[in-house]
């Protein structure tokens, strides 16, 4: 890159969250350069599952977002040539002891009346999505509008669609600076050379922090590892995303739900499972506070292996063919990072998706394309507010 590029808007991260709004942004006819310092999807978003997942979401604005994004998923499959697999498949929570059921019901109750249709089932209902689970399920919650999507090939999809309509990606290119005078965004200074801007959307996922730097703004996210197994392909065996009660727990901080064994709750391990459009079954997951270290962990591996036998003993018949570990953009607690900054004109976050940016991926896309180019949101998006940390 040799002489001084200038885009309209500069994405910085190219994961889902950075193709969304670069894609909800070209919708829109503005001008958009993508900045990846490494490739598309190298990050969390290539190494994650793919639930859309709404009844894990919590109650209030982060369940309307994600009942708002999981309504756009069929318009992004009409919209863009790459098949992103999704399907609309529903989701089972499920509950191994009384005390978690009992937590499932009163949660069912809630979502129930916030309108997200959530069922109680009992273990003969379980059995009949999960034909061969474990005699130790005492029952689980399921979600009807649940449903999946390949995160990878979202990314893709999205990037290609913003590529079409005159988007440029600019990939193995790290954004080094932003240069800042009289209070607003001007230039963004990348690996590669200068790219002349007024407006910037850090999206960068577990590299926000980073960028904050750039300006001067505390942006407080953490990298939070989680690893997965991944079986051989084969016959379509798992016709529901599933997760176990402790997975709620773990991610949403939730006591009584929270893993009881030591090793479990040191990995953060809650059950998750899903087959993919090409066959394979995805196992997680843990959380864990491991730095930037994104390498799968022998413990974890045997962890998530026992536990997710424990749940579904036929897995012990699969062979597991690789595993990975991905980072997940975490704030303080556990919510997106959306809006302005104080003081820095020009400059937008999209980041903290945590456990969520897959499903979060549409409807972040569109709110910060409205943001950048409106100024104002079609939602109220101040509960994601940098601000509510100070
Ligand atoms: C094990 C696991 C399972 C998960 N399961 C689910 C799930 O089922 N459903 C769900 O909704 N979510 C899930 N998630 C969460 C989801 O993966 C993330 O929330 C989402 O991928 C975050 O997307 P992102 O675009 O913000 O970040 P990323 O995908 O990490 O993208 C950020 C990009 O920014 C780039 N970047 C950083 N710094 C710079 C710089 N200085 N210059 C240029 N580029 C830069 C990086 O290279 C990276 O590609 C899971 C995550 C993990 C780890």
């Amino acid at each position: 890159m040799s002489d001084v590029l200038s885009s309209e808007v500069v994405v910085i991260g190219g994961g889902v969250i950075g193709t969304a709004i670069a894609y909800y942004l070209c919708k829109e006819g503005a001008e958009v350069m993508i900045v990846e310092e490494d490739d598309l999807a190298s990050g969390a978003s290539g190494a994650c599952d793919g639930f859309i997942s709404l009844q894990t979401k919590q109650l209030g604005s982060h369940l309307d977002m994600a009942r708002e994004s999981a309504q756009l998923f069929p318009s992004l499959v009409e919209d863009i040539d790459v098949d992103i697999e999704y399907n609309p498949c529903g989701g089972l929570m499920l509950a191994k002891t009384a005390e978690q059921l009992k937590e499932l019901k009163a949660r069912a109750k809630k979502l129930k009346a916030a309108g997200l249709e959530v069922d109680i089932l009992s273990p003969e209902e379980v059995e009949s999505h999960i034909p061969g689970i474990s005699k130790d399920i005492k029952g689980a919650s399921y979600c009807a509008a649940d449903a999946q999507v390949n995160p990878y090939k979202l990314a893709l999809g999205l990037a290609q669609s913003a590529q079409n309509a005159g988007a440029t990606i600019l990939k193995g290119c790290k954004v080094e600076n932003i240069v800042v005078t009289n209070n607003r965004v001007r230039e963004v200074d990348t690996s590669a050379g200068s790219i002349h801007s007024r407006r910037v959307v850090c999206a960068a996922g577990t590299g926000s922090n980073q960028i904050g730097k750039m300006i001067i703004v505390d942006i407080p996210i953490l990298p939070q590892r989680g690893q997965i197994l991944v079986t051989e392909p084969r016959e379509p065996m798992l016709n529901v995303i599933v997760s176990g009660a402790e997975y709620l727990g773990t991610k949403a901080n939730i006591e009584e739900l929270m893993p009881k064994e030591e090793e479990y709750a040191k990995l953060g391990l809650g059950f998750t499972a899903e087959q993919t459009a090409s066959g394979n079954i995805l196992l997680g997951s843990t959380r864990e506070f491991a730095g930037f270290d994104n390498e799968t962990t022998p413990d974890a591996i045997n962890a998530i292996a026992k536990n997710a036998m424990d749940f579904i003993p036929w897995i012990k018949d699969l062979d597991v063919i690789r595993s990975f570990a991905g980072l997940r953009p975490y704030s303080p607690d556990g919510l997106p990072i959306l809006g302005t900054v104080k003081g820095v004109k020009g400059f937008y976050m999209a980041t903290g998706h945590a456990g969520d940016g897959v499903c979060l991926a549409p409807i972040t896309g569109k709110l910060v394309s409205e943001l950048v180019l409106d100024g104002e949101t079609s939602m109220d998006i101040e509960p994601f507010s940098l601000y509510r940390f100070k």
